[in-house]
């Protein structure tokens, strides 16, 4: 074993999740160290629309506005459209970012291009990436990682953002609750000869939602969940077949629809790990909770993380505490278990309820959203909540 190299805080993961932590960490005067794990080679047409705090936490990064503002689309209203055919159909629901107060809820950026900036913006920060993959873990009075190249990494405090299946989280024994849907979801963006006038629609369908998302211009990116044997057969499909299939499935809203980008299925699971945090090793992102994509919640909950676990850090440091010690991480663990919770649960609860054919679920579900329809003050709550309210970074 190769002498460690010292530093205050290492971030294990080059996902947006660990790229944001460690932002987040050297701009707050950490010694950072990015284990980057393997490369991803296959394109990633996935946009995330992300809420006001996440937004905030790409400013404390210095990434936000700058210029990815320009290059981003602002979601000034979303709406759910019943699109069930079910005996019991919920009304239209409108959420405006003006109601709650906001310009907008939101800006929706390509992946392709937020990492990139995230990575950029890293090595500008002083943080020191090393391209390899965690091997082994132990920890006592600080945390030592082994990589998979023999160097061997030191620090108070650990962030495993390296993914669903986290090596760091199994090496501190950490469980894995998980589940799965019988959906995939379909990552896709396109052209339409219609404004979308900053409006996000999320059509339920029986196989789950269909949501498209504003991009600048008269694009929009799409996420389509289907049964994966319809998701394989869309999957396989000419781009002419599959724009008539996304116009026929939109209505006919957006106008004529063209110019479809690179496509790509991802399986829909949930899981959360049982504890967040143990011996010196805090859960950031898919390392700690996965959703399916409906109200945009997974990354979103992943940069409170992120931000939850430096501000607590660098309190602890100006303590002239130890920003590794367990007190730290039990706070952390309850903070952000009070987060991520109740939001898998609601996401939970409607993905199913799309699912299920059982009457009584189908009608809970219309009555829900028919009650969030017609109380301005339920619905003004529903949006601060799907905001990420109740952070450390005001919305
Ligand atoms: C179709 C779709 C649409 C979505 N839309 C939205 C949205 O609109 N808004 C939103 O908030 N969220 C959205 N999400 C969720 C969001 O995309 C994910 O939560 C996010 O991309 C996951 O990022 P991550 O950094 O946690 O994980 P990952 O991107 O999986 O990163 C994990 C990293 O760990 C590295 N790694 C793996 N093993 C090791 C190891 N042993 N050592 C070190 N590193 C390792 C990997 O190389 C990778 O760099 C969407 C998801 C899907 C599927």
């Amino acid at each position: 074993m190769s002498k460690p190299v010292e530093f205050d805080v290492i971030v294990a993961g080059a996902g947006p999740a660990g790229l944001a932590a460690a932002c987040l960490a050297a701009a707050r005067g950490f010694a950072v160290a990015l284990i980057t794990g393997p490369r991803e080679t296959r394109p990633d047409p996935r946009t995330v629309a992300l809420m006001m705090p996440s937004l905030a936490v790409l400013e404390a990064c210095g990434l936000w506005p700058g210029d990815l503002r320009a290059q981003t689309a602002p979601l000034r209203k979303l709406r759910l459209v019943d699109d069930t055919g079910a005996a019991f159909v919920a009304p239209e629901l409108v959420f405006s970012a003006r109601e709650a107060g906001l310009d907008a809820f939101g800006w929706n950026i390509p992946l392709a291009l937020l990492k990139p900036r995230l990575e950029a913006r890293a090595l500008e920060l002083g943080v020191k990436f090393h391209q390899a993959s965690v091997a082994s873990y132990a920890a006592d009075a600080e945390a030592v990682v082994n990589l998979d190249n023999g160097d061997t990494l030191a620090a108070r405090l650990v962030l495993a953002a390296d993914g669903r299946n986290s090596a760091l989280r199994q090496a501190v024994g950490i469980e894995m609750i998980s589940w799965s849907y019988d959906q995939t979801a379909i990552a896709v963006s396109f052209a339409h000869s219609q404004p979308h006038h900053d409006i996000s629609s999320e059509y339920h369908k029986q196989a789950g939602p269909f949501t498209t998302v504003p991009l600048p211009g008269r694009r929009s990116s799409l996420v389509w969940m289907e049964r994966p044997q319809r998701a394989e057969e869309l999957m396989q499909l000419d781009d002419k077949a599959l724009a008539a299939e996304i116009q026929a499935l939109s209505h006919g809203e957006l106008g004529l629809i063209s110019e479809i980008g690179p496509r790509r299925a991802f399986p829909m699971s949930g899981a959360r790990a049982s504890s967040f945090a143990r011996n010196r090793v805090m859960l950031i992102g898919e390392a700690a909770h996965t959703v399916p994509p409906i109200g945009a919640q997974g990354l979103n909950m992943s940069f409170r993380d992120a931000d939850d676990a430096i501000v607590l850090a660098a309190a602890a440091r100006d303590r002239a505490e130890d920003f590794g010690a367990a007190k730290l991480l039990t706070d952390y663990d309850l903070k952000r278990q009070r987060d991520v919770r109740p939001r898998q649960t609601v996401i939970d609860l409607m993905n199913r309820s799309l699912l299920s054919a059982y009457l009584p679920l189908e009608a809970g579900r219309a009555a829900s959203l028919a009650t969030l329809a017609s109380f301005g003050p339920l619905r003004r709550f529903a949006m601060s909540i799907g905001l990420g309210g109740g952070t450390n970074r005001a919305g």
